[in-house]
């Protein structure tokens, strides 16, 4: 496995690989992986014949400087996880590597990038595509693996690709979740043992209102998901919202589609941890 952090180096690799015709994977990260990410990279390497795992806490998607600063950085093991995974490159760059100087660029996808996330941490997604653009610029890659867990961050990447028509073919992975059914999360490790106790309420409450919304209402059902996680000291709802899966849309009734979805987020204990996760309830 090749460590690189020069966009240098990194274009010699790619442009090794693609005058082999080889098929190149990317899988783009902040670092402090887990299980989760994990299981992108082993897709990545099945499916593909290079893969590229880019470690970059990305400073320009980060609405909170605390939350910025106190981001977990495990790159030594991160090495060792991906080298045991069989990646063939980290992309590991600098701040100044990658942003020399600010990034002025504004990428705006409305409706999908102004609800749930988008309303409530500004300039998230702009940052998140500046940073993805640029990797699909620099290692142009064939294929690309998000997590479900971010579900809207899938949504405005498509449109992103879409419409700066990059060549690049993005693939969905399902959530991974520890055996109490939390989703597996970098922040996680910011948990305290007591809060590794209740914040698995999150899953257990989105799959009880499963159940729920069988008889009942979208509106019931995000009153009750919002009205029982509220209720357990620690647990704190920043919104919950039932959206169509393609458009991110609130829908009014089960009937509204086909493919529905509901987001959460959630601030966990006293620091507070935000944490993200979804259901889905049609597809
Ligand atoms: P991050 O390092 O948090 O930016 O995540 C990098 C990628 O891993 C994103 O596409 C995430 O959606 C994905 N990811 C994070 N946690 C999980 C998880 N529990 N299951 C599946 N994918 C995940």
């Amino acid at each position: 496995m090749i460590v690189v952090t020069t966009n240098a180096e990194l274009n010699k690799i790619v442009d090794s690989q693609r005058s082999q015709n080889k098929i190149i994977g990317l899988v783009p990260t902040m670092g402090a992986l887990h299980a989760g990410h994990a299981s992108l990279v082993e897709r990545s390497v099945r499916e593909n014949d290079f893969t590229v795992v880019s470690v970059f806490v990305n400073p320009t998607q980060f609405n909170d400087k605390n939350d910025l600063k106190n981001y977990p950085r495990t790159f030594d093991a991160d090495c060792d996880l991906l080298r045991s995974l069989g990646a063939d490159a980290v992309y590991a760059p600098s701040v100044e590597e990658v942003y020399p100087e600010p990034d002025t660029r504004q990428f705006s996808y409305p409706p999908i990038d102004t609800v749930m996330e988008g309303a409530k941490r500004p300039g998230h997604f702009n940052g998140v595509c500046q940073i993805v653009s640029k990797l699909f610029m620099m290692v142009r890659p064939d294929r690309a693996y998000f997590g479900e867990k971010d579900f809207q961050q899938i949504a405005v990447v498509r449109a992103m690709t879409e419409a700066l028509k990059l060549p690049v073919e993005i693939r969905p992975c399902p959530i991974v979740r520890e055996d109490s059914g939390l989703a597996l999360s970098s922040r996680n490790t910011l948990l305290t043992p007591d809060e590794l106790q209740i914040a698995p309420n999150i899953y257990k409450t989105l799959r009880e209102s499963l159940v729920y919304a069988q008889n009942n209402t979208v509106a019931e059902t995000i009153s009750f998901v919002i009205t029982t996680l509220n209720a357990i000291d620690g647990l704190e709802v920043e919104y919950y919202e039932i959206v169509d899966g393609r458009t991110l849309q609130p829908v009014s009734s089960w009937e509204d589609s086909n493919d529905i979805v509901g987001c959460i987020t959630v601030y966990c204990g006293h620091t507070p941890i935000r944490l993200i996760d979804n259901i889905r309830y049609k597809e």
